[in-house]
């Protein structure tokens, strides 16, 4: 039996990217897989058929996670299709670089609107479903930037801070109704968010990590799979670094 046989997946932000590999993981270990996007249908029609073929039950969302009406939506037309919801995964997430004395608002409000309040929509509306089930992970994609800053990112950075602390707070407030809840901070991935980055700039970071390589989607993936899993079943409130050593 597979690790994941019978439970259904929700990922935000699976159309590309870190999403789309952990979409696939987790279809690869038995889960039902249900996906979302925003700007890139092809590329989600693509996935879904990809996860389809895997022999698993998969449907791809458009769906903005930073609208709290859409996100309830959402959960309710899963549950209507799937039947139940184990696992979520927040991955949606922008950036909007800039240095503070040119940042704007809209900047601001927009990387705080898609990748911290989102995880409050969606969280919100998964947990009546998880309460009713006695069970349920929820994991929520932050960064080593949260944790440590970054130049030119502080609208990223409390996003991906306020990440933390959202899941540390519900991680307390379900740890007895059998709802775990982590977060993943992930250092330099190379995907389309750092593709970017000009050369010299992706050269210094993977210079700056001990195992001298940027990370893949894989990588975060299999960290996510760990914490969907009963693998992690006593593990709550945790932010587990997936960063090549980065913040060591
Ligand atoms: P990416 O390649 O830019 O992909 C972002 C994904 O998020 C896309 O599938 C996009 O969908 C979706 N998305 C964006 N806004 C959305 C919204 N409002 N509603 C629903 N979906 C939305 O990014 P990535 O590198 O895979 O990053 C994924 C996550 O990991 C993000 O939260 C990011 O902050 C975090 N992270 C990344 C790194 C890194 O080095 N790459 C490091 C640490 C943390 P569409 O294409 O359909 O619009």
């Amino acid at each position: 039996m597979k690790l994941l046989e019978g439970k259904t997946a929700l990922v935000t932000g699976a159309s590309r990217g870190i999403g789309r590999g952990m979409a696939l993981k987790l279809a690869r270990h038995g889960a039902n897989v249900a996906f979302t996007y925003l700007s890139s249908p092809d590329k989600a029609l693509s996935l879904e058929n990809e996860l389809t073929s895997a022999g698993i039950k998969a449907k791809g969302y458009k769906s903005d996670a930073a609208d709290f009406k859409q996100a309830e939506q959402l959960i309710n037309d899963i549950l209507a299709e799937f039947g139940s919801l184990d696992i979520v995964v927040n991955n949606a997430g922008i950036t909007r670089d800039g240095l503070l004395m040119r940042m704007s608002e809209e900047q601001f409000d927009e990387v705080i609107r898609t990748n911290l309040k989102s995880v409050f929509n969606i969280t919100k509306a998964c947990i009546k479903p998880m309460l009713k089930q006695k069970q349920g992970s929820i994991i929520n994609i932050s960064s080593v930037v949260g944790v440590k800053g970054n130049a030119g990112q502080a609208n990223y950075a409390a996003s991906k801070a306020g990440i933390i602390g959202f899941t540390k707070s519900v991680a307390l407030e379900l740890g007895s109704r059998n709802i775990r809840c982590n977060a993943i901070a992930p250092g330099f991935i190379e995907t389309e968010m750092t593709g970017a980055l000009d050369e010299k700039t992706v050269q210094g970071w993977r210079d700056a990590i001990p195992l001298k390589r940027g990370g893949t989607p894989d990588d975060v993936a299999d960290a996510v799979l760990f914490l969907a899993s009963s693998m992690s079943s006593y593990i709550t409130g945790q932010v587990l670094n997936v960063d090549g050593g980065m913040l060591t």
